[in-house]
């Protein structure tokens, strides 16, 4: 049996006690095991204090270069990585690619930030502001590495993404990073990391600046202190048990949570069938439900239709969803693979019945069904399954219930833009909001209205049609993170990511001192 091991303090560690098992979930067949029994997380911190001293002495782009490096390393070895997220993740070719290409996407995209930031160690933030008659006295912004540690935990859905979108944001910033992937889909994050670690180490990035724990994070949080960031992916009950422990209160630690979503599809009332935004809507939302079995942050929940379109809505994306062929991964015709584990399969069958009391079954069936390739009764498959509820207020339990599956449910709404966004907020704060539609005017009125529930909107139009990838990708380029359920904190969005691992100063002086010393007037890149 293959045991996981932690890679702290310089070296490799293998656990004997308190291990769990990893299973395949298309054969149930344990497959690995894991534990951190015996990691000293003293050592960790220490080990990675000290890397920091020696990272923050480089420049962006030096970190840049490790980064490059990095992405380079994970391409690589894709193949390998692509059969180990078929294995433990469940995952068909393009799930998994989904998760390994975004991981090493999200590292050469940052390679690139940084090669803009150039030479320097701290960063400007926006334009300086007179503080007095004349430039005598000038404030300007300006972003320094933070000199503490990143500790990262992952969710079990994304093990390469999750770890390559916070390390890259924390490495470049010049902030060492402890990552804890979810240890029933371990394997991916293990190897991943290996990668990433032999790769780093070679492009120069110093001893101690990456470590890897797989299995519990024992006393870690408790040892963590002002100037470290606890970065969280993962649900919100286990967000809100974390993120409240006496120390990260007590020193403010900084803390970024990226939790579950209630994400909604809404279809605007000028997008009829057969028109082209309509068939992105269809095409969109399936895909959506699909994509990694349903297992993804941003995928689509709540399917808002303007009443007199439901009836068409329900059966387009019906016959779209009967298209899917559930069963293992790799398996001849297969496009869909079963739930990451026998305890997702078990909350998606019971959460799917809590939609049923408000809603009815418009395909699937709400249990669990037989996959291709394996025997009768073996795996954690469950089939696409879209419910419609006749009230979308009223259908309280579907905007509080995220059931982590390809489980969506159609909601009707009258037709205005700022219905449509009042039901959306629902949620509670979400993600994504996709929306659908070519008139400006009812867009306009739609985003406004749902900026302040969401983190990000995804606008699907005629003219975006042949360009849009869907709603589900968190493009390292925009923000990712959304309001109240969704965990309230924000991760990518180009530089900004790098700046959660930052700390913001307001620099006052004569406006020549202030900016020869913050770099402000000098371009990035100089
Ligand atoms: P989870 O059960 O909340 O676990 C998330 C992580 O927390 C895992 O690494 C888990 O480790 C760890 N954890 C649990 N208890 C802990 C403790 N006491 N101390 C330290 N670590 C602890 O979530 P999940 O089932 O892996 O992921 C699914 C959820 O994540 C969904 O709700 C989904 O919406 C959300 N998600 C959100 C995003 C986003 O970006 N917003 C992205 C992906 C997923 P173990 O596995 O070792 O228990």
């Amino acid at each position: 049996m293959r045991t996981l091991r932690s890679f702290v303090a310089g070296s490799w560690h293998t656990a004997s006690s308190g291990l769990r098992p990893l299973v395949d979930p298309s054969t149930e067949e344990v497959i690995a095991q894991a534990s951190s029994d015996g990691v000293d997380f003293a050592a960790v911190l220490e080990s990675a204090r000290r890397a920091g001293d020696e990272l923050r002495r480089s420049t962006f782009a030096e970190r840049g270069a490790v980064l490059k490096a990095v992405g380079k390393a994970l391409r690589a070895e894709r193949d390998e990585l692509l059969e180990l997220s078929r294995r433990n993740n469940g995952a068909v070719t393009p799930d998994g690619a989904f998760d390994i290409d975004g991981a090493s996407g999200t590292m050469s995209y940052y390679a690139a930030v940084a090669r803009q930031l150039g030479d320097r160690h701290t960063l400007v933030d926006g334009d300086g502001a007179q503080l007095w008659r004349d430039e005598s006295f000038w404030s300007q912004h300006q972003w320094a590495p933070r000199h503490g540690v990143a500790v990262a935990i992952n969710a079990f859905n994304f093990p390469a993404w999750g770890f390559a979108e916070k390390a890259a944001c924390a490495l470049l910033a010049g902030v060492p990073v402890v990552t804890k992937p979810a240890t029933a889909t371990a394997l991916v994050a293990e190897r991943t990391f290996e990668i990433v670690l032999e790769a780093a180490t070679a492009a120069g990035l110093p001893d101690g600046a990456l470590q890897l724990i797989c299995g519990g994070t024992g006393d870690l949080l408790d040892r963590l202190g002002p100037q470290d960031v606890f970065a969280f992916t993962g649900s919100a009950a286990t967000a809100a048990r974390l993120r409240d422990r006496d120390n990260l209160r007590a020193h403010n630690t900084r803390i970024n949570i990226e939790a579950d979503s209630l994400n909604a599809a809404v279809l605007a009332p000028d997008v009829a069938p057969g028109a082209v935004s309509w068939d992105l809507f269809v095409k969109d939302v399936v895909r959506e439900m699909r994509q990694k079995t349903g297992q993804k942050c941003t995928a689509v929940r709540r399917i808002l239709v303007p009443t007199q379109r439901l009836d068409d809505a329900a059966d387009a994306l019906a016959a779209a969803l009967d298209e899917i062929v559930v069963g293992r991964p790799g398996a001849e015709s297969v496009t869909m693979g079963p739930l990451a584990t026998a305890d997702q399969l078990a909350d998606t069958v019971e959460g799917t019945a809590a939609l049923r009391e408000v809603a009815e079954l418009v395909h699937g069936s709400g249990e669990r069904v037989d996959g291709v390739g394996v025997d009768a009764g073996t795996g954690f498959f469950f089939g696409p399954t879209l419910l419609r509820a006749a009230n979308a207020r009223a259908a309280a339990v579907v905007h509080e219930r995220e059931v982590f599956a390809p489980v969506a449910t159609l909601l009707p709404y009258g037709g205005e833009a700022v219905e449509a966004a009042e039901i959306v907020a629902l949620g509670g704060g979400t993600l994504v909001t996709s929306v659908y539609g070519d008139d400006t005017d009812w867009l306009t009125g739609f985003v406004g209205a749902v900026g302040h529930a969401t983190g990000r909107v995804y606008v699907g139009s005629e003219s975006a049609a042949k360009a849009a990838p869907g709603s589900g990708i968190a493009m390292p380029q925009s923000l990712h993170g959304g309001p109240g359920r969704a965990g309230g904190g924000e991760e990518l969005g180009g530089v900004r990511g790098v700046q959660r691992y930052m700390q913001r100063t307001a620099v006052q002086g004569h406006r020549s001192l202030v900016d020869t010393v913050t770099g402000a007037g000098v371009a990035e890149g100089d």
